[in-house]
């Protein structure tokens, strides 16, 4: 079947030619070999897993063959990286190389990450490695499956290829789906060059797409990227995940979570965490992630300017505040399964988050282990018992009246911890096994579930894993 019978739009190359460069993917490595298919975001695209077995979907998914009736493309973009204006970016090891439109009516994005260089490449040398490769795959489902926006991941094919980082590594392919790949790095890119009829053009392209209720309504579009940034952030502060590298370049426009680095779940609580080794000022730090957000929208509103008044530009970026406090504080109440409003609820909450920070208590399962034995969820305060039980004390109290049946569908027993994803890692990579991969994966996809035998990834990191570094490299 032509395409494995995928319904293609060459959707973006509608675009005027300046927004991207049509080009066939490199062939990277001589026998690309299947590592991971994901039969979940298959179902996105209406692809029948079966096609994993086809040998023509390992060429597909490593780009040595390309879809009948898509033309691929690099998209260009801008951005402000750690604050700094970057000028002109773009997919330096992107390729989309399909958009495919599912029974839904949904059009999703195929896009390989390392299948070679493009005219955005840069210095670089367009290519991932393994590592990062198995590191992003694994993380978009996990917050695929914690209920948090992203852009999900169907592939990850070896190319056999050695890549250059700090040291030689395995090179990877990874084929990644979001409804859009599009950032605000798009339209800082036109803004700043004084194009403003392509900033329109663009802005009228993802609203006629993605936001078919506001056709003609710039003002309620920006309005509605504001919120849903602002939604996603709180999740990700609710379930501990810091991004590692906000720049604008990888602020998605529809309010995903996109373009995994290094980022990093909390382990012990530290407000202060910075996950990128890279970060050296602690710029994109846990608690920073809402400021920088804001700071980022700002600058997706000047990139607007020309479209939208600034009065109303303004206007609509204040409202972050409202949803982000909002939604971040429903979160917490309903991890602690507070229903009600009651006097005194936001000092409980504050009280065990800053209990937590104090003892470096294991973020997870400071929630998780609320619904086990008080023991369990005493030990993670180890000197501080006596505060760890007064608190706990007053939340039995102040809970006795709420049904607490259903904690467990919110408070996840499994996040990718970076020890977790190190340990599938170190299977493939040195012992060329996928079992660890595959076990790990499938904990992902079901992060509340109970899953005998596999206790041990739900823990904090052993002693021999806790100083793991990962920085920008990938
Ligand atoms: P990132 O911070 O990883 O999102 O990447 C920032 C920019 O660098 C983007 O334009 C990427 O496409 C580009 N880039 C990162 N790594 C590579 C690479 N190995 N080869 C080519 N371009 C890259
Ligand atoms: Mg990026």
């Amino acid at each position: 079947m032509s395409d494995f019978g995928l319904r293609l739009e060459n959707h973006y190359a509608q675009l005027p030619d300046d927004f991207y460069t049509s080009m066939p993917a490199e062939k990277v490595g001589a026998a690309p070999r299947l590592i991971h298919a994901n039969p979940k975001a298959a179902a996105l695209l209406d692809l029948d897993p079966h096609v994993f077995n086809d040998p023509r979907f390992v060429e597909v998914v490593s780009g040595h063959r390309p879809l009948e009736s898509f033309s691929p493309l690099a998209m260009v973009y801008s951005g402000h990286q750690f604050g700094v204006w970057a000028g002109q970016l773009g997919d330096g090891r992107a390729l989309l190389i399909g958009q495919a439109r599912n029974a839904a009516g949904e059009l999703w994005d195929i896009q390989l990450k390392g299948a070679g260089k493009t005219p955005y490449s840069r210095f670089a040398d367009g290519r991932a490695v393994m590592r990062s490769t198995i590191r992003e795959y694994l993380c978009s489902e996990a917050m695929a499956a914690l209920g948090i926006p992203t852009s999900r991941a169907l592939a990850i094919v070896a190319t056999g290829e050695t890549v250059m980082r700090e040291a030689p590594e395995p090179g990877a392919v990874l084929t990644r789906l979001a409804q859009s790949h599009i950032r605000f790095g798009h339209f800082e890119h036109f803004f700043h060059r004084g194009q403003k009829d392509q900033v329109r053009v663009l802005a009228d392209h993802v609203i006629a797409e993605y936001f078919p209720d506001m056709i003609g309504e710039h003002a309620a579009w920006y309005g509605e990227v504001v919120r849903r940034t602002a939604v996603m952030v709180a999740q990700w502060q609710a379930v501990g995940f810091a991004h590692g590298v906000m720049n604008t370049d990888n602020m998605s426009i529809l309010g995903l979570t996109i373009d995994y680095g290094p980022y990093g779940f909390l382990d012990a609580y530290d407000p202060q965490f910075i996950c990128n080794h890279t970060d050296t000022q602690g710029r994109y730090s846990f608690i920073n992630q809402p400021v920088i957000a804001h700071w980022n929208l700002r600058a997706l509103a000047m990139a607007l300017s020309d479209l939208i008044p600034t009065e109303t530009l303004i206007e609509k970026l204040a409202t972050f505040e409202a949803h982000f406090g909002g939604t971040y504080h429903t979160l917490m109440r309903e991890k602690l399964g507070l229903t009600r409003e009651v006097e005194g609820d936001n000092k409980l909450i504050g009280g065990l988050l800053a209990l937590m920070a104090r003892t470096r208590a294991d973020y997870t399962l400071s929630f998780r282990n609320l619904t086990g034995e008080d023991a369990a969820w005493l030990a993670l305060f180890g000197e501080a018992n006596a505060e760890a039980q007064g608190w706990l004390s007053r939340y039995r109290v102040r809970t006795q009246s709420e049904n607490l049946s259903g904690l467990n569908r919110i408070n996840p027993k499994y996040v990718l911890r970076n020890w977790v994803a190190e340990t599938a890692i170190r299977d493939v990579e040195d012992k060329n096994d996928v079992a660890t991969l595959g076990r790990i994966f499938k904990l992902m996809q079901s992060p509340f579930a109970t899953h005998d035998g596999d206790d041990a990834f739900a823990a904090p990191p052993p002693p021999n894993m806790c100083d793991l570094e990962v920085s920008c490299s990938s």
